[in-house]
């Protein structure tokens, strides 16, 4: 692999290694954004960065839902610090307890400030699939972000949830006069994808099954992502908070750039296989007509049409 192809891919690992343990941060001095995005639901942006020591993972939308009763947490962020941030957010939106977190998928930037939200009366939910993802994933998350942060890790950092949503089998849960609905999805962007409807206000919290203006990482399964994207579509919402993007946009518009990259990724790289190409090959050709309607493009496409040729080579 030359060179140039593959400094995008490692200099990323290149920063974390030279972060220093206690980093100062941008993140820090600068206020926390958060917007109430529908009556009772509120969102913290994350940036499009790359995830690094410096940012403490805030680079996704984060936030919580207010029920008459109690708070549901959607995706506590990367870090401790994030969560802490995050917390202290929510105290000056509302008094009530925190009843449940949200874990929607196995991605460090969403879940790895869990503990802060740990005491008694705080139930954990994530999809079936979330526990051994989870699990299989905590030396890597330690070394590559938890230790360059200087958060320390151990046994108690990682919170595995034990309220697992089963694929086909939504969970209700009740946060007083406000009933969420959560739905586990097959492998798609990852293998652990779970998303929050809020009928009242006709909000769906997507999380990490849409991408917008960051490029959307491929983990799961492309041809699966792209028919949770069609079932998705079916739900009666009227917006979306993306796990990436904007904190709130049109349903079911906002679905279309994604989508559209997802087909052309599985159209060019089928052409790729039928035409007997070389993994290098096909990284050199597919998708470039995407390039300049992504941010982070260069750093995350080629591993998605690694992840797509593998995917398709056996079809
Ligand atoms: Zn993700």
């Amino acid at each position: 692999m030359r060179l140039a192809r593959l400094l995008p891919r490692i200099w990323p690992l290149l920063l974390l290694a030279w972060a220093p343990a206690a980093a100062s941060s941008e993140a820090g001095d600068a206020g926390f954004d958060l917007q109430e995005v529908a009556p009772g639901i509120h969102v913290h942006h994350g940036r499009h960065e790359l995830p690094r020591a410096q940012n403490h993972l805030d680079i996704a939308n984060i936030g919580f839902i207010v029920g008459e009763r109690c708070v549901a947490v959607i995706d506590p962020g990367g870090s401790r610090y994030v969560a802490r941030r995050l917390r202290a957010a929510l105290r000056r939106v509302t008094d009530r307890p925190v009843c449940y977190v949200i874990d929607t998928h196995v991605h460090a930037d969403h879940l790895l400030g869990n503990a802060v939200f740990r005491e008694k009366g705080v139930t954990f939910i994530g999809h079936e699939g979330l526990p051994d993802a989870l699990l299989s994933n905590e030396e890597f998350f330690t070394r590559q972000f938890i230790e360059p942060m200087g958060e320390g890790g151990g046994p108690d950092y990682f919170v595995v949830p034990d309220h697992l949503v089963k694929i086909g089998e939504p969970m209700r849960i009740d946060l007083g006069n406000r009933e969420l609905v959560l739905q586990a999805w097959p492998k798609s962007h990852t293998g652990s994808d779970l998303t929050v409807y809020d009928p009242g206000t006709r909000t769906l919290w997507a999380a990490d099954l849409l991408f917008m203006e960051r490029i959307p990482p491929l983990e799961g399964s492309l041809k699966g992502w792209l028919a949770v994207l069609d079932e998705l579509e079916k739900i009666p919402a009227r917006q979306v908070v993306p796990g990436h993007g904007p904190v709130i946009a049109p349903w079911p518009a906002a679905l279309a750039p994604e989508r559209r990259y997802l087909s052309i990724l599985l159209e060019e790289t089928r052409e790729a296989v039928a035409e007997g190409l070389s993994l290098q090959e096909a990284l050199e050709r597919v998708g470039y007509s995407e390039r300049e309607n992504w941010v982070l493009f260069d750093d995350v496409h080629g591993r998605n049409v690694t992840r797509a040729y593998t995917e398709l080579e056996w079809e």
